[in-house]
């Protein structure tokens, strides 16, 4: 293994003996967001055991990608690096954290490799796949090899792309920066469920031994996969639509992520009465109860396997 330190941070890359595939992973890219770092230091404990074997391409992994907010138990401190991700010039660099994203960016500049970012959320629910790109086959077999029960997908078809250039950078986190076209990363963003779950640190860990198992870039130890806390059979949830607020209205039920509704069930009811009802049988993706006027309130997708 050839770890190095950077501004802060370190990064460790583990190469097999034979050619093989490209995967990188990130931890803690939000510094209050626990489960990636460990998943990956409970990762690397077992390569130095000799648990995990990398015997074909190139494993690459960094278990805290934001040194400082982690130090300080805080998502960000001066600039989210899942916005406006991209390597600056020395004259543009008016925080460390951008000196993090210059290290970062290189690792995710990897044609054909694959990227997996580790993430928690602050809502209930459980653990979800944020898919986006090209769904190509290779593209699929990758989302569902993670083995987690719930793979979003569908998000350039409803999030309109009216932005202008400038906006599409600002609105760029580490999946999208490492998509570009230049990049040409396979990248998902993988939410492991609540900050406090305690699961979901072994959701982070299964889902990237999963990935170095279907890449077949290593031999790993067959106790260390324990299915069970991926949380049941794998749904693929295609969105059909964004709902913004548009007017005042409150939820009908205290949604959940990924919460199932019938058709014609009641998500919704507005000030003047009106319901927003489910168009067909589906879920509740990503419900924003604190929404205001003119955000998007929540999204609605559909079951469909890929
Ligand atoms: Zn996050």
């Amino acid at each position: 293994m050839e770890t190095y330190e950077k501004e802060g941070i370190t990064v460790h890359t583990v190469q097999g003996k034979e050619r093989g595939e490209d995967f990188t992973v990130f931890g803690s890219v939000h510094g209050n967001e626990f489960c990636g770092s460990v998943a990956l230091d409970r990762i690397l404990q077992n390569i130095k055991d000799e648990k995990i074997r990398i015997k074909a391409g190139v494993f690459t992994c960094v278990p805290v990608a934001n040194p400082l907010a982690f130090a300080q138990k805080t998502r960000f401190v001066s600039h989210n690096l899942n916005r406006a991700f991209y390597p600056r010039e020395a004259e543009e660099i008016t925080c460390q954290e951008h000196r993090f994203a210059n290290v970062l960016a290189p690792l995710l500049q990897k044609r054909g490799g694959y990227f997996l970012d580790l993430h928690s959320y602050t809502a209930n629910g459980n653990a979800f796949a944020i898919l986006g790109g090209e769904m190509s086959e290779d593209y699929k077999a990758f989302a569902k090899s993670l083995g987690v029960a719930r793979l979003i997908y569908g998000w350039g078809e409803v999030v309109k792309d009216d932005k202008t250039h400038e906006d599409a950078r600002t609105g760029q986190g580490t999946v999208n920066y490492a998509r570009l076209p230049e990049n040409g990363m396979y990248s998902i963003t993988l939410e492991c469920g609540h900050h406090h779950n305690p699961d979901a640190a072994d959701i982070g860990y299964q889902a990237t031994l999963n990935v170095l198992k279907m890449l077949d870039i290593a031999d790993i130890e067959e106790a260390l996969f324990e299915p069970g806390v991926m949380g049941g059979e794998q749904y693929s949830i295609k969105l059909k639509y964004v709902q913004f607020k548009t007017k005042d209205g409150e939820f009908a039920k205290d949604w959940i992520n990924m919460d199932s509704v019938l058709a014609g069930e009641t998500i919704a009811t507005g000030g003047d009465g009106e319901k927003l009802t489910a168009p067909q049988d589906g879920f509740i993706v990503l419900p924003n109860k604190n929404a205001t006027i003119y955000d998007e309130w929540f999204f609605f997708g559909v079951r469909e396997d890929f």
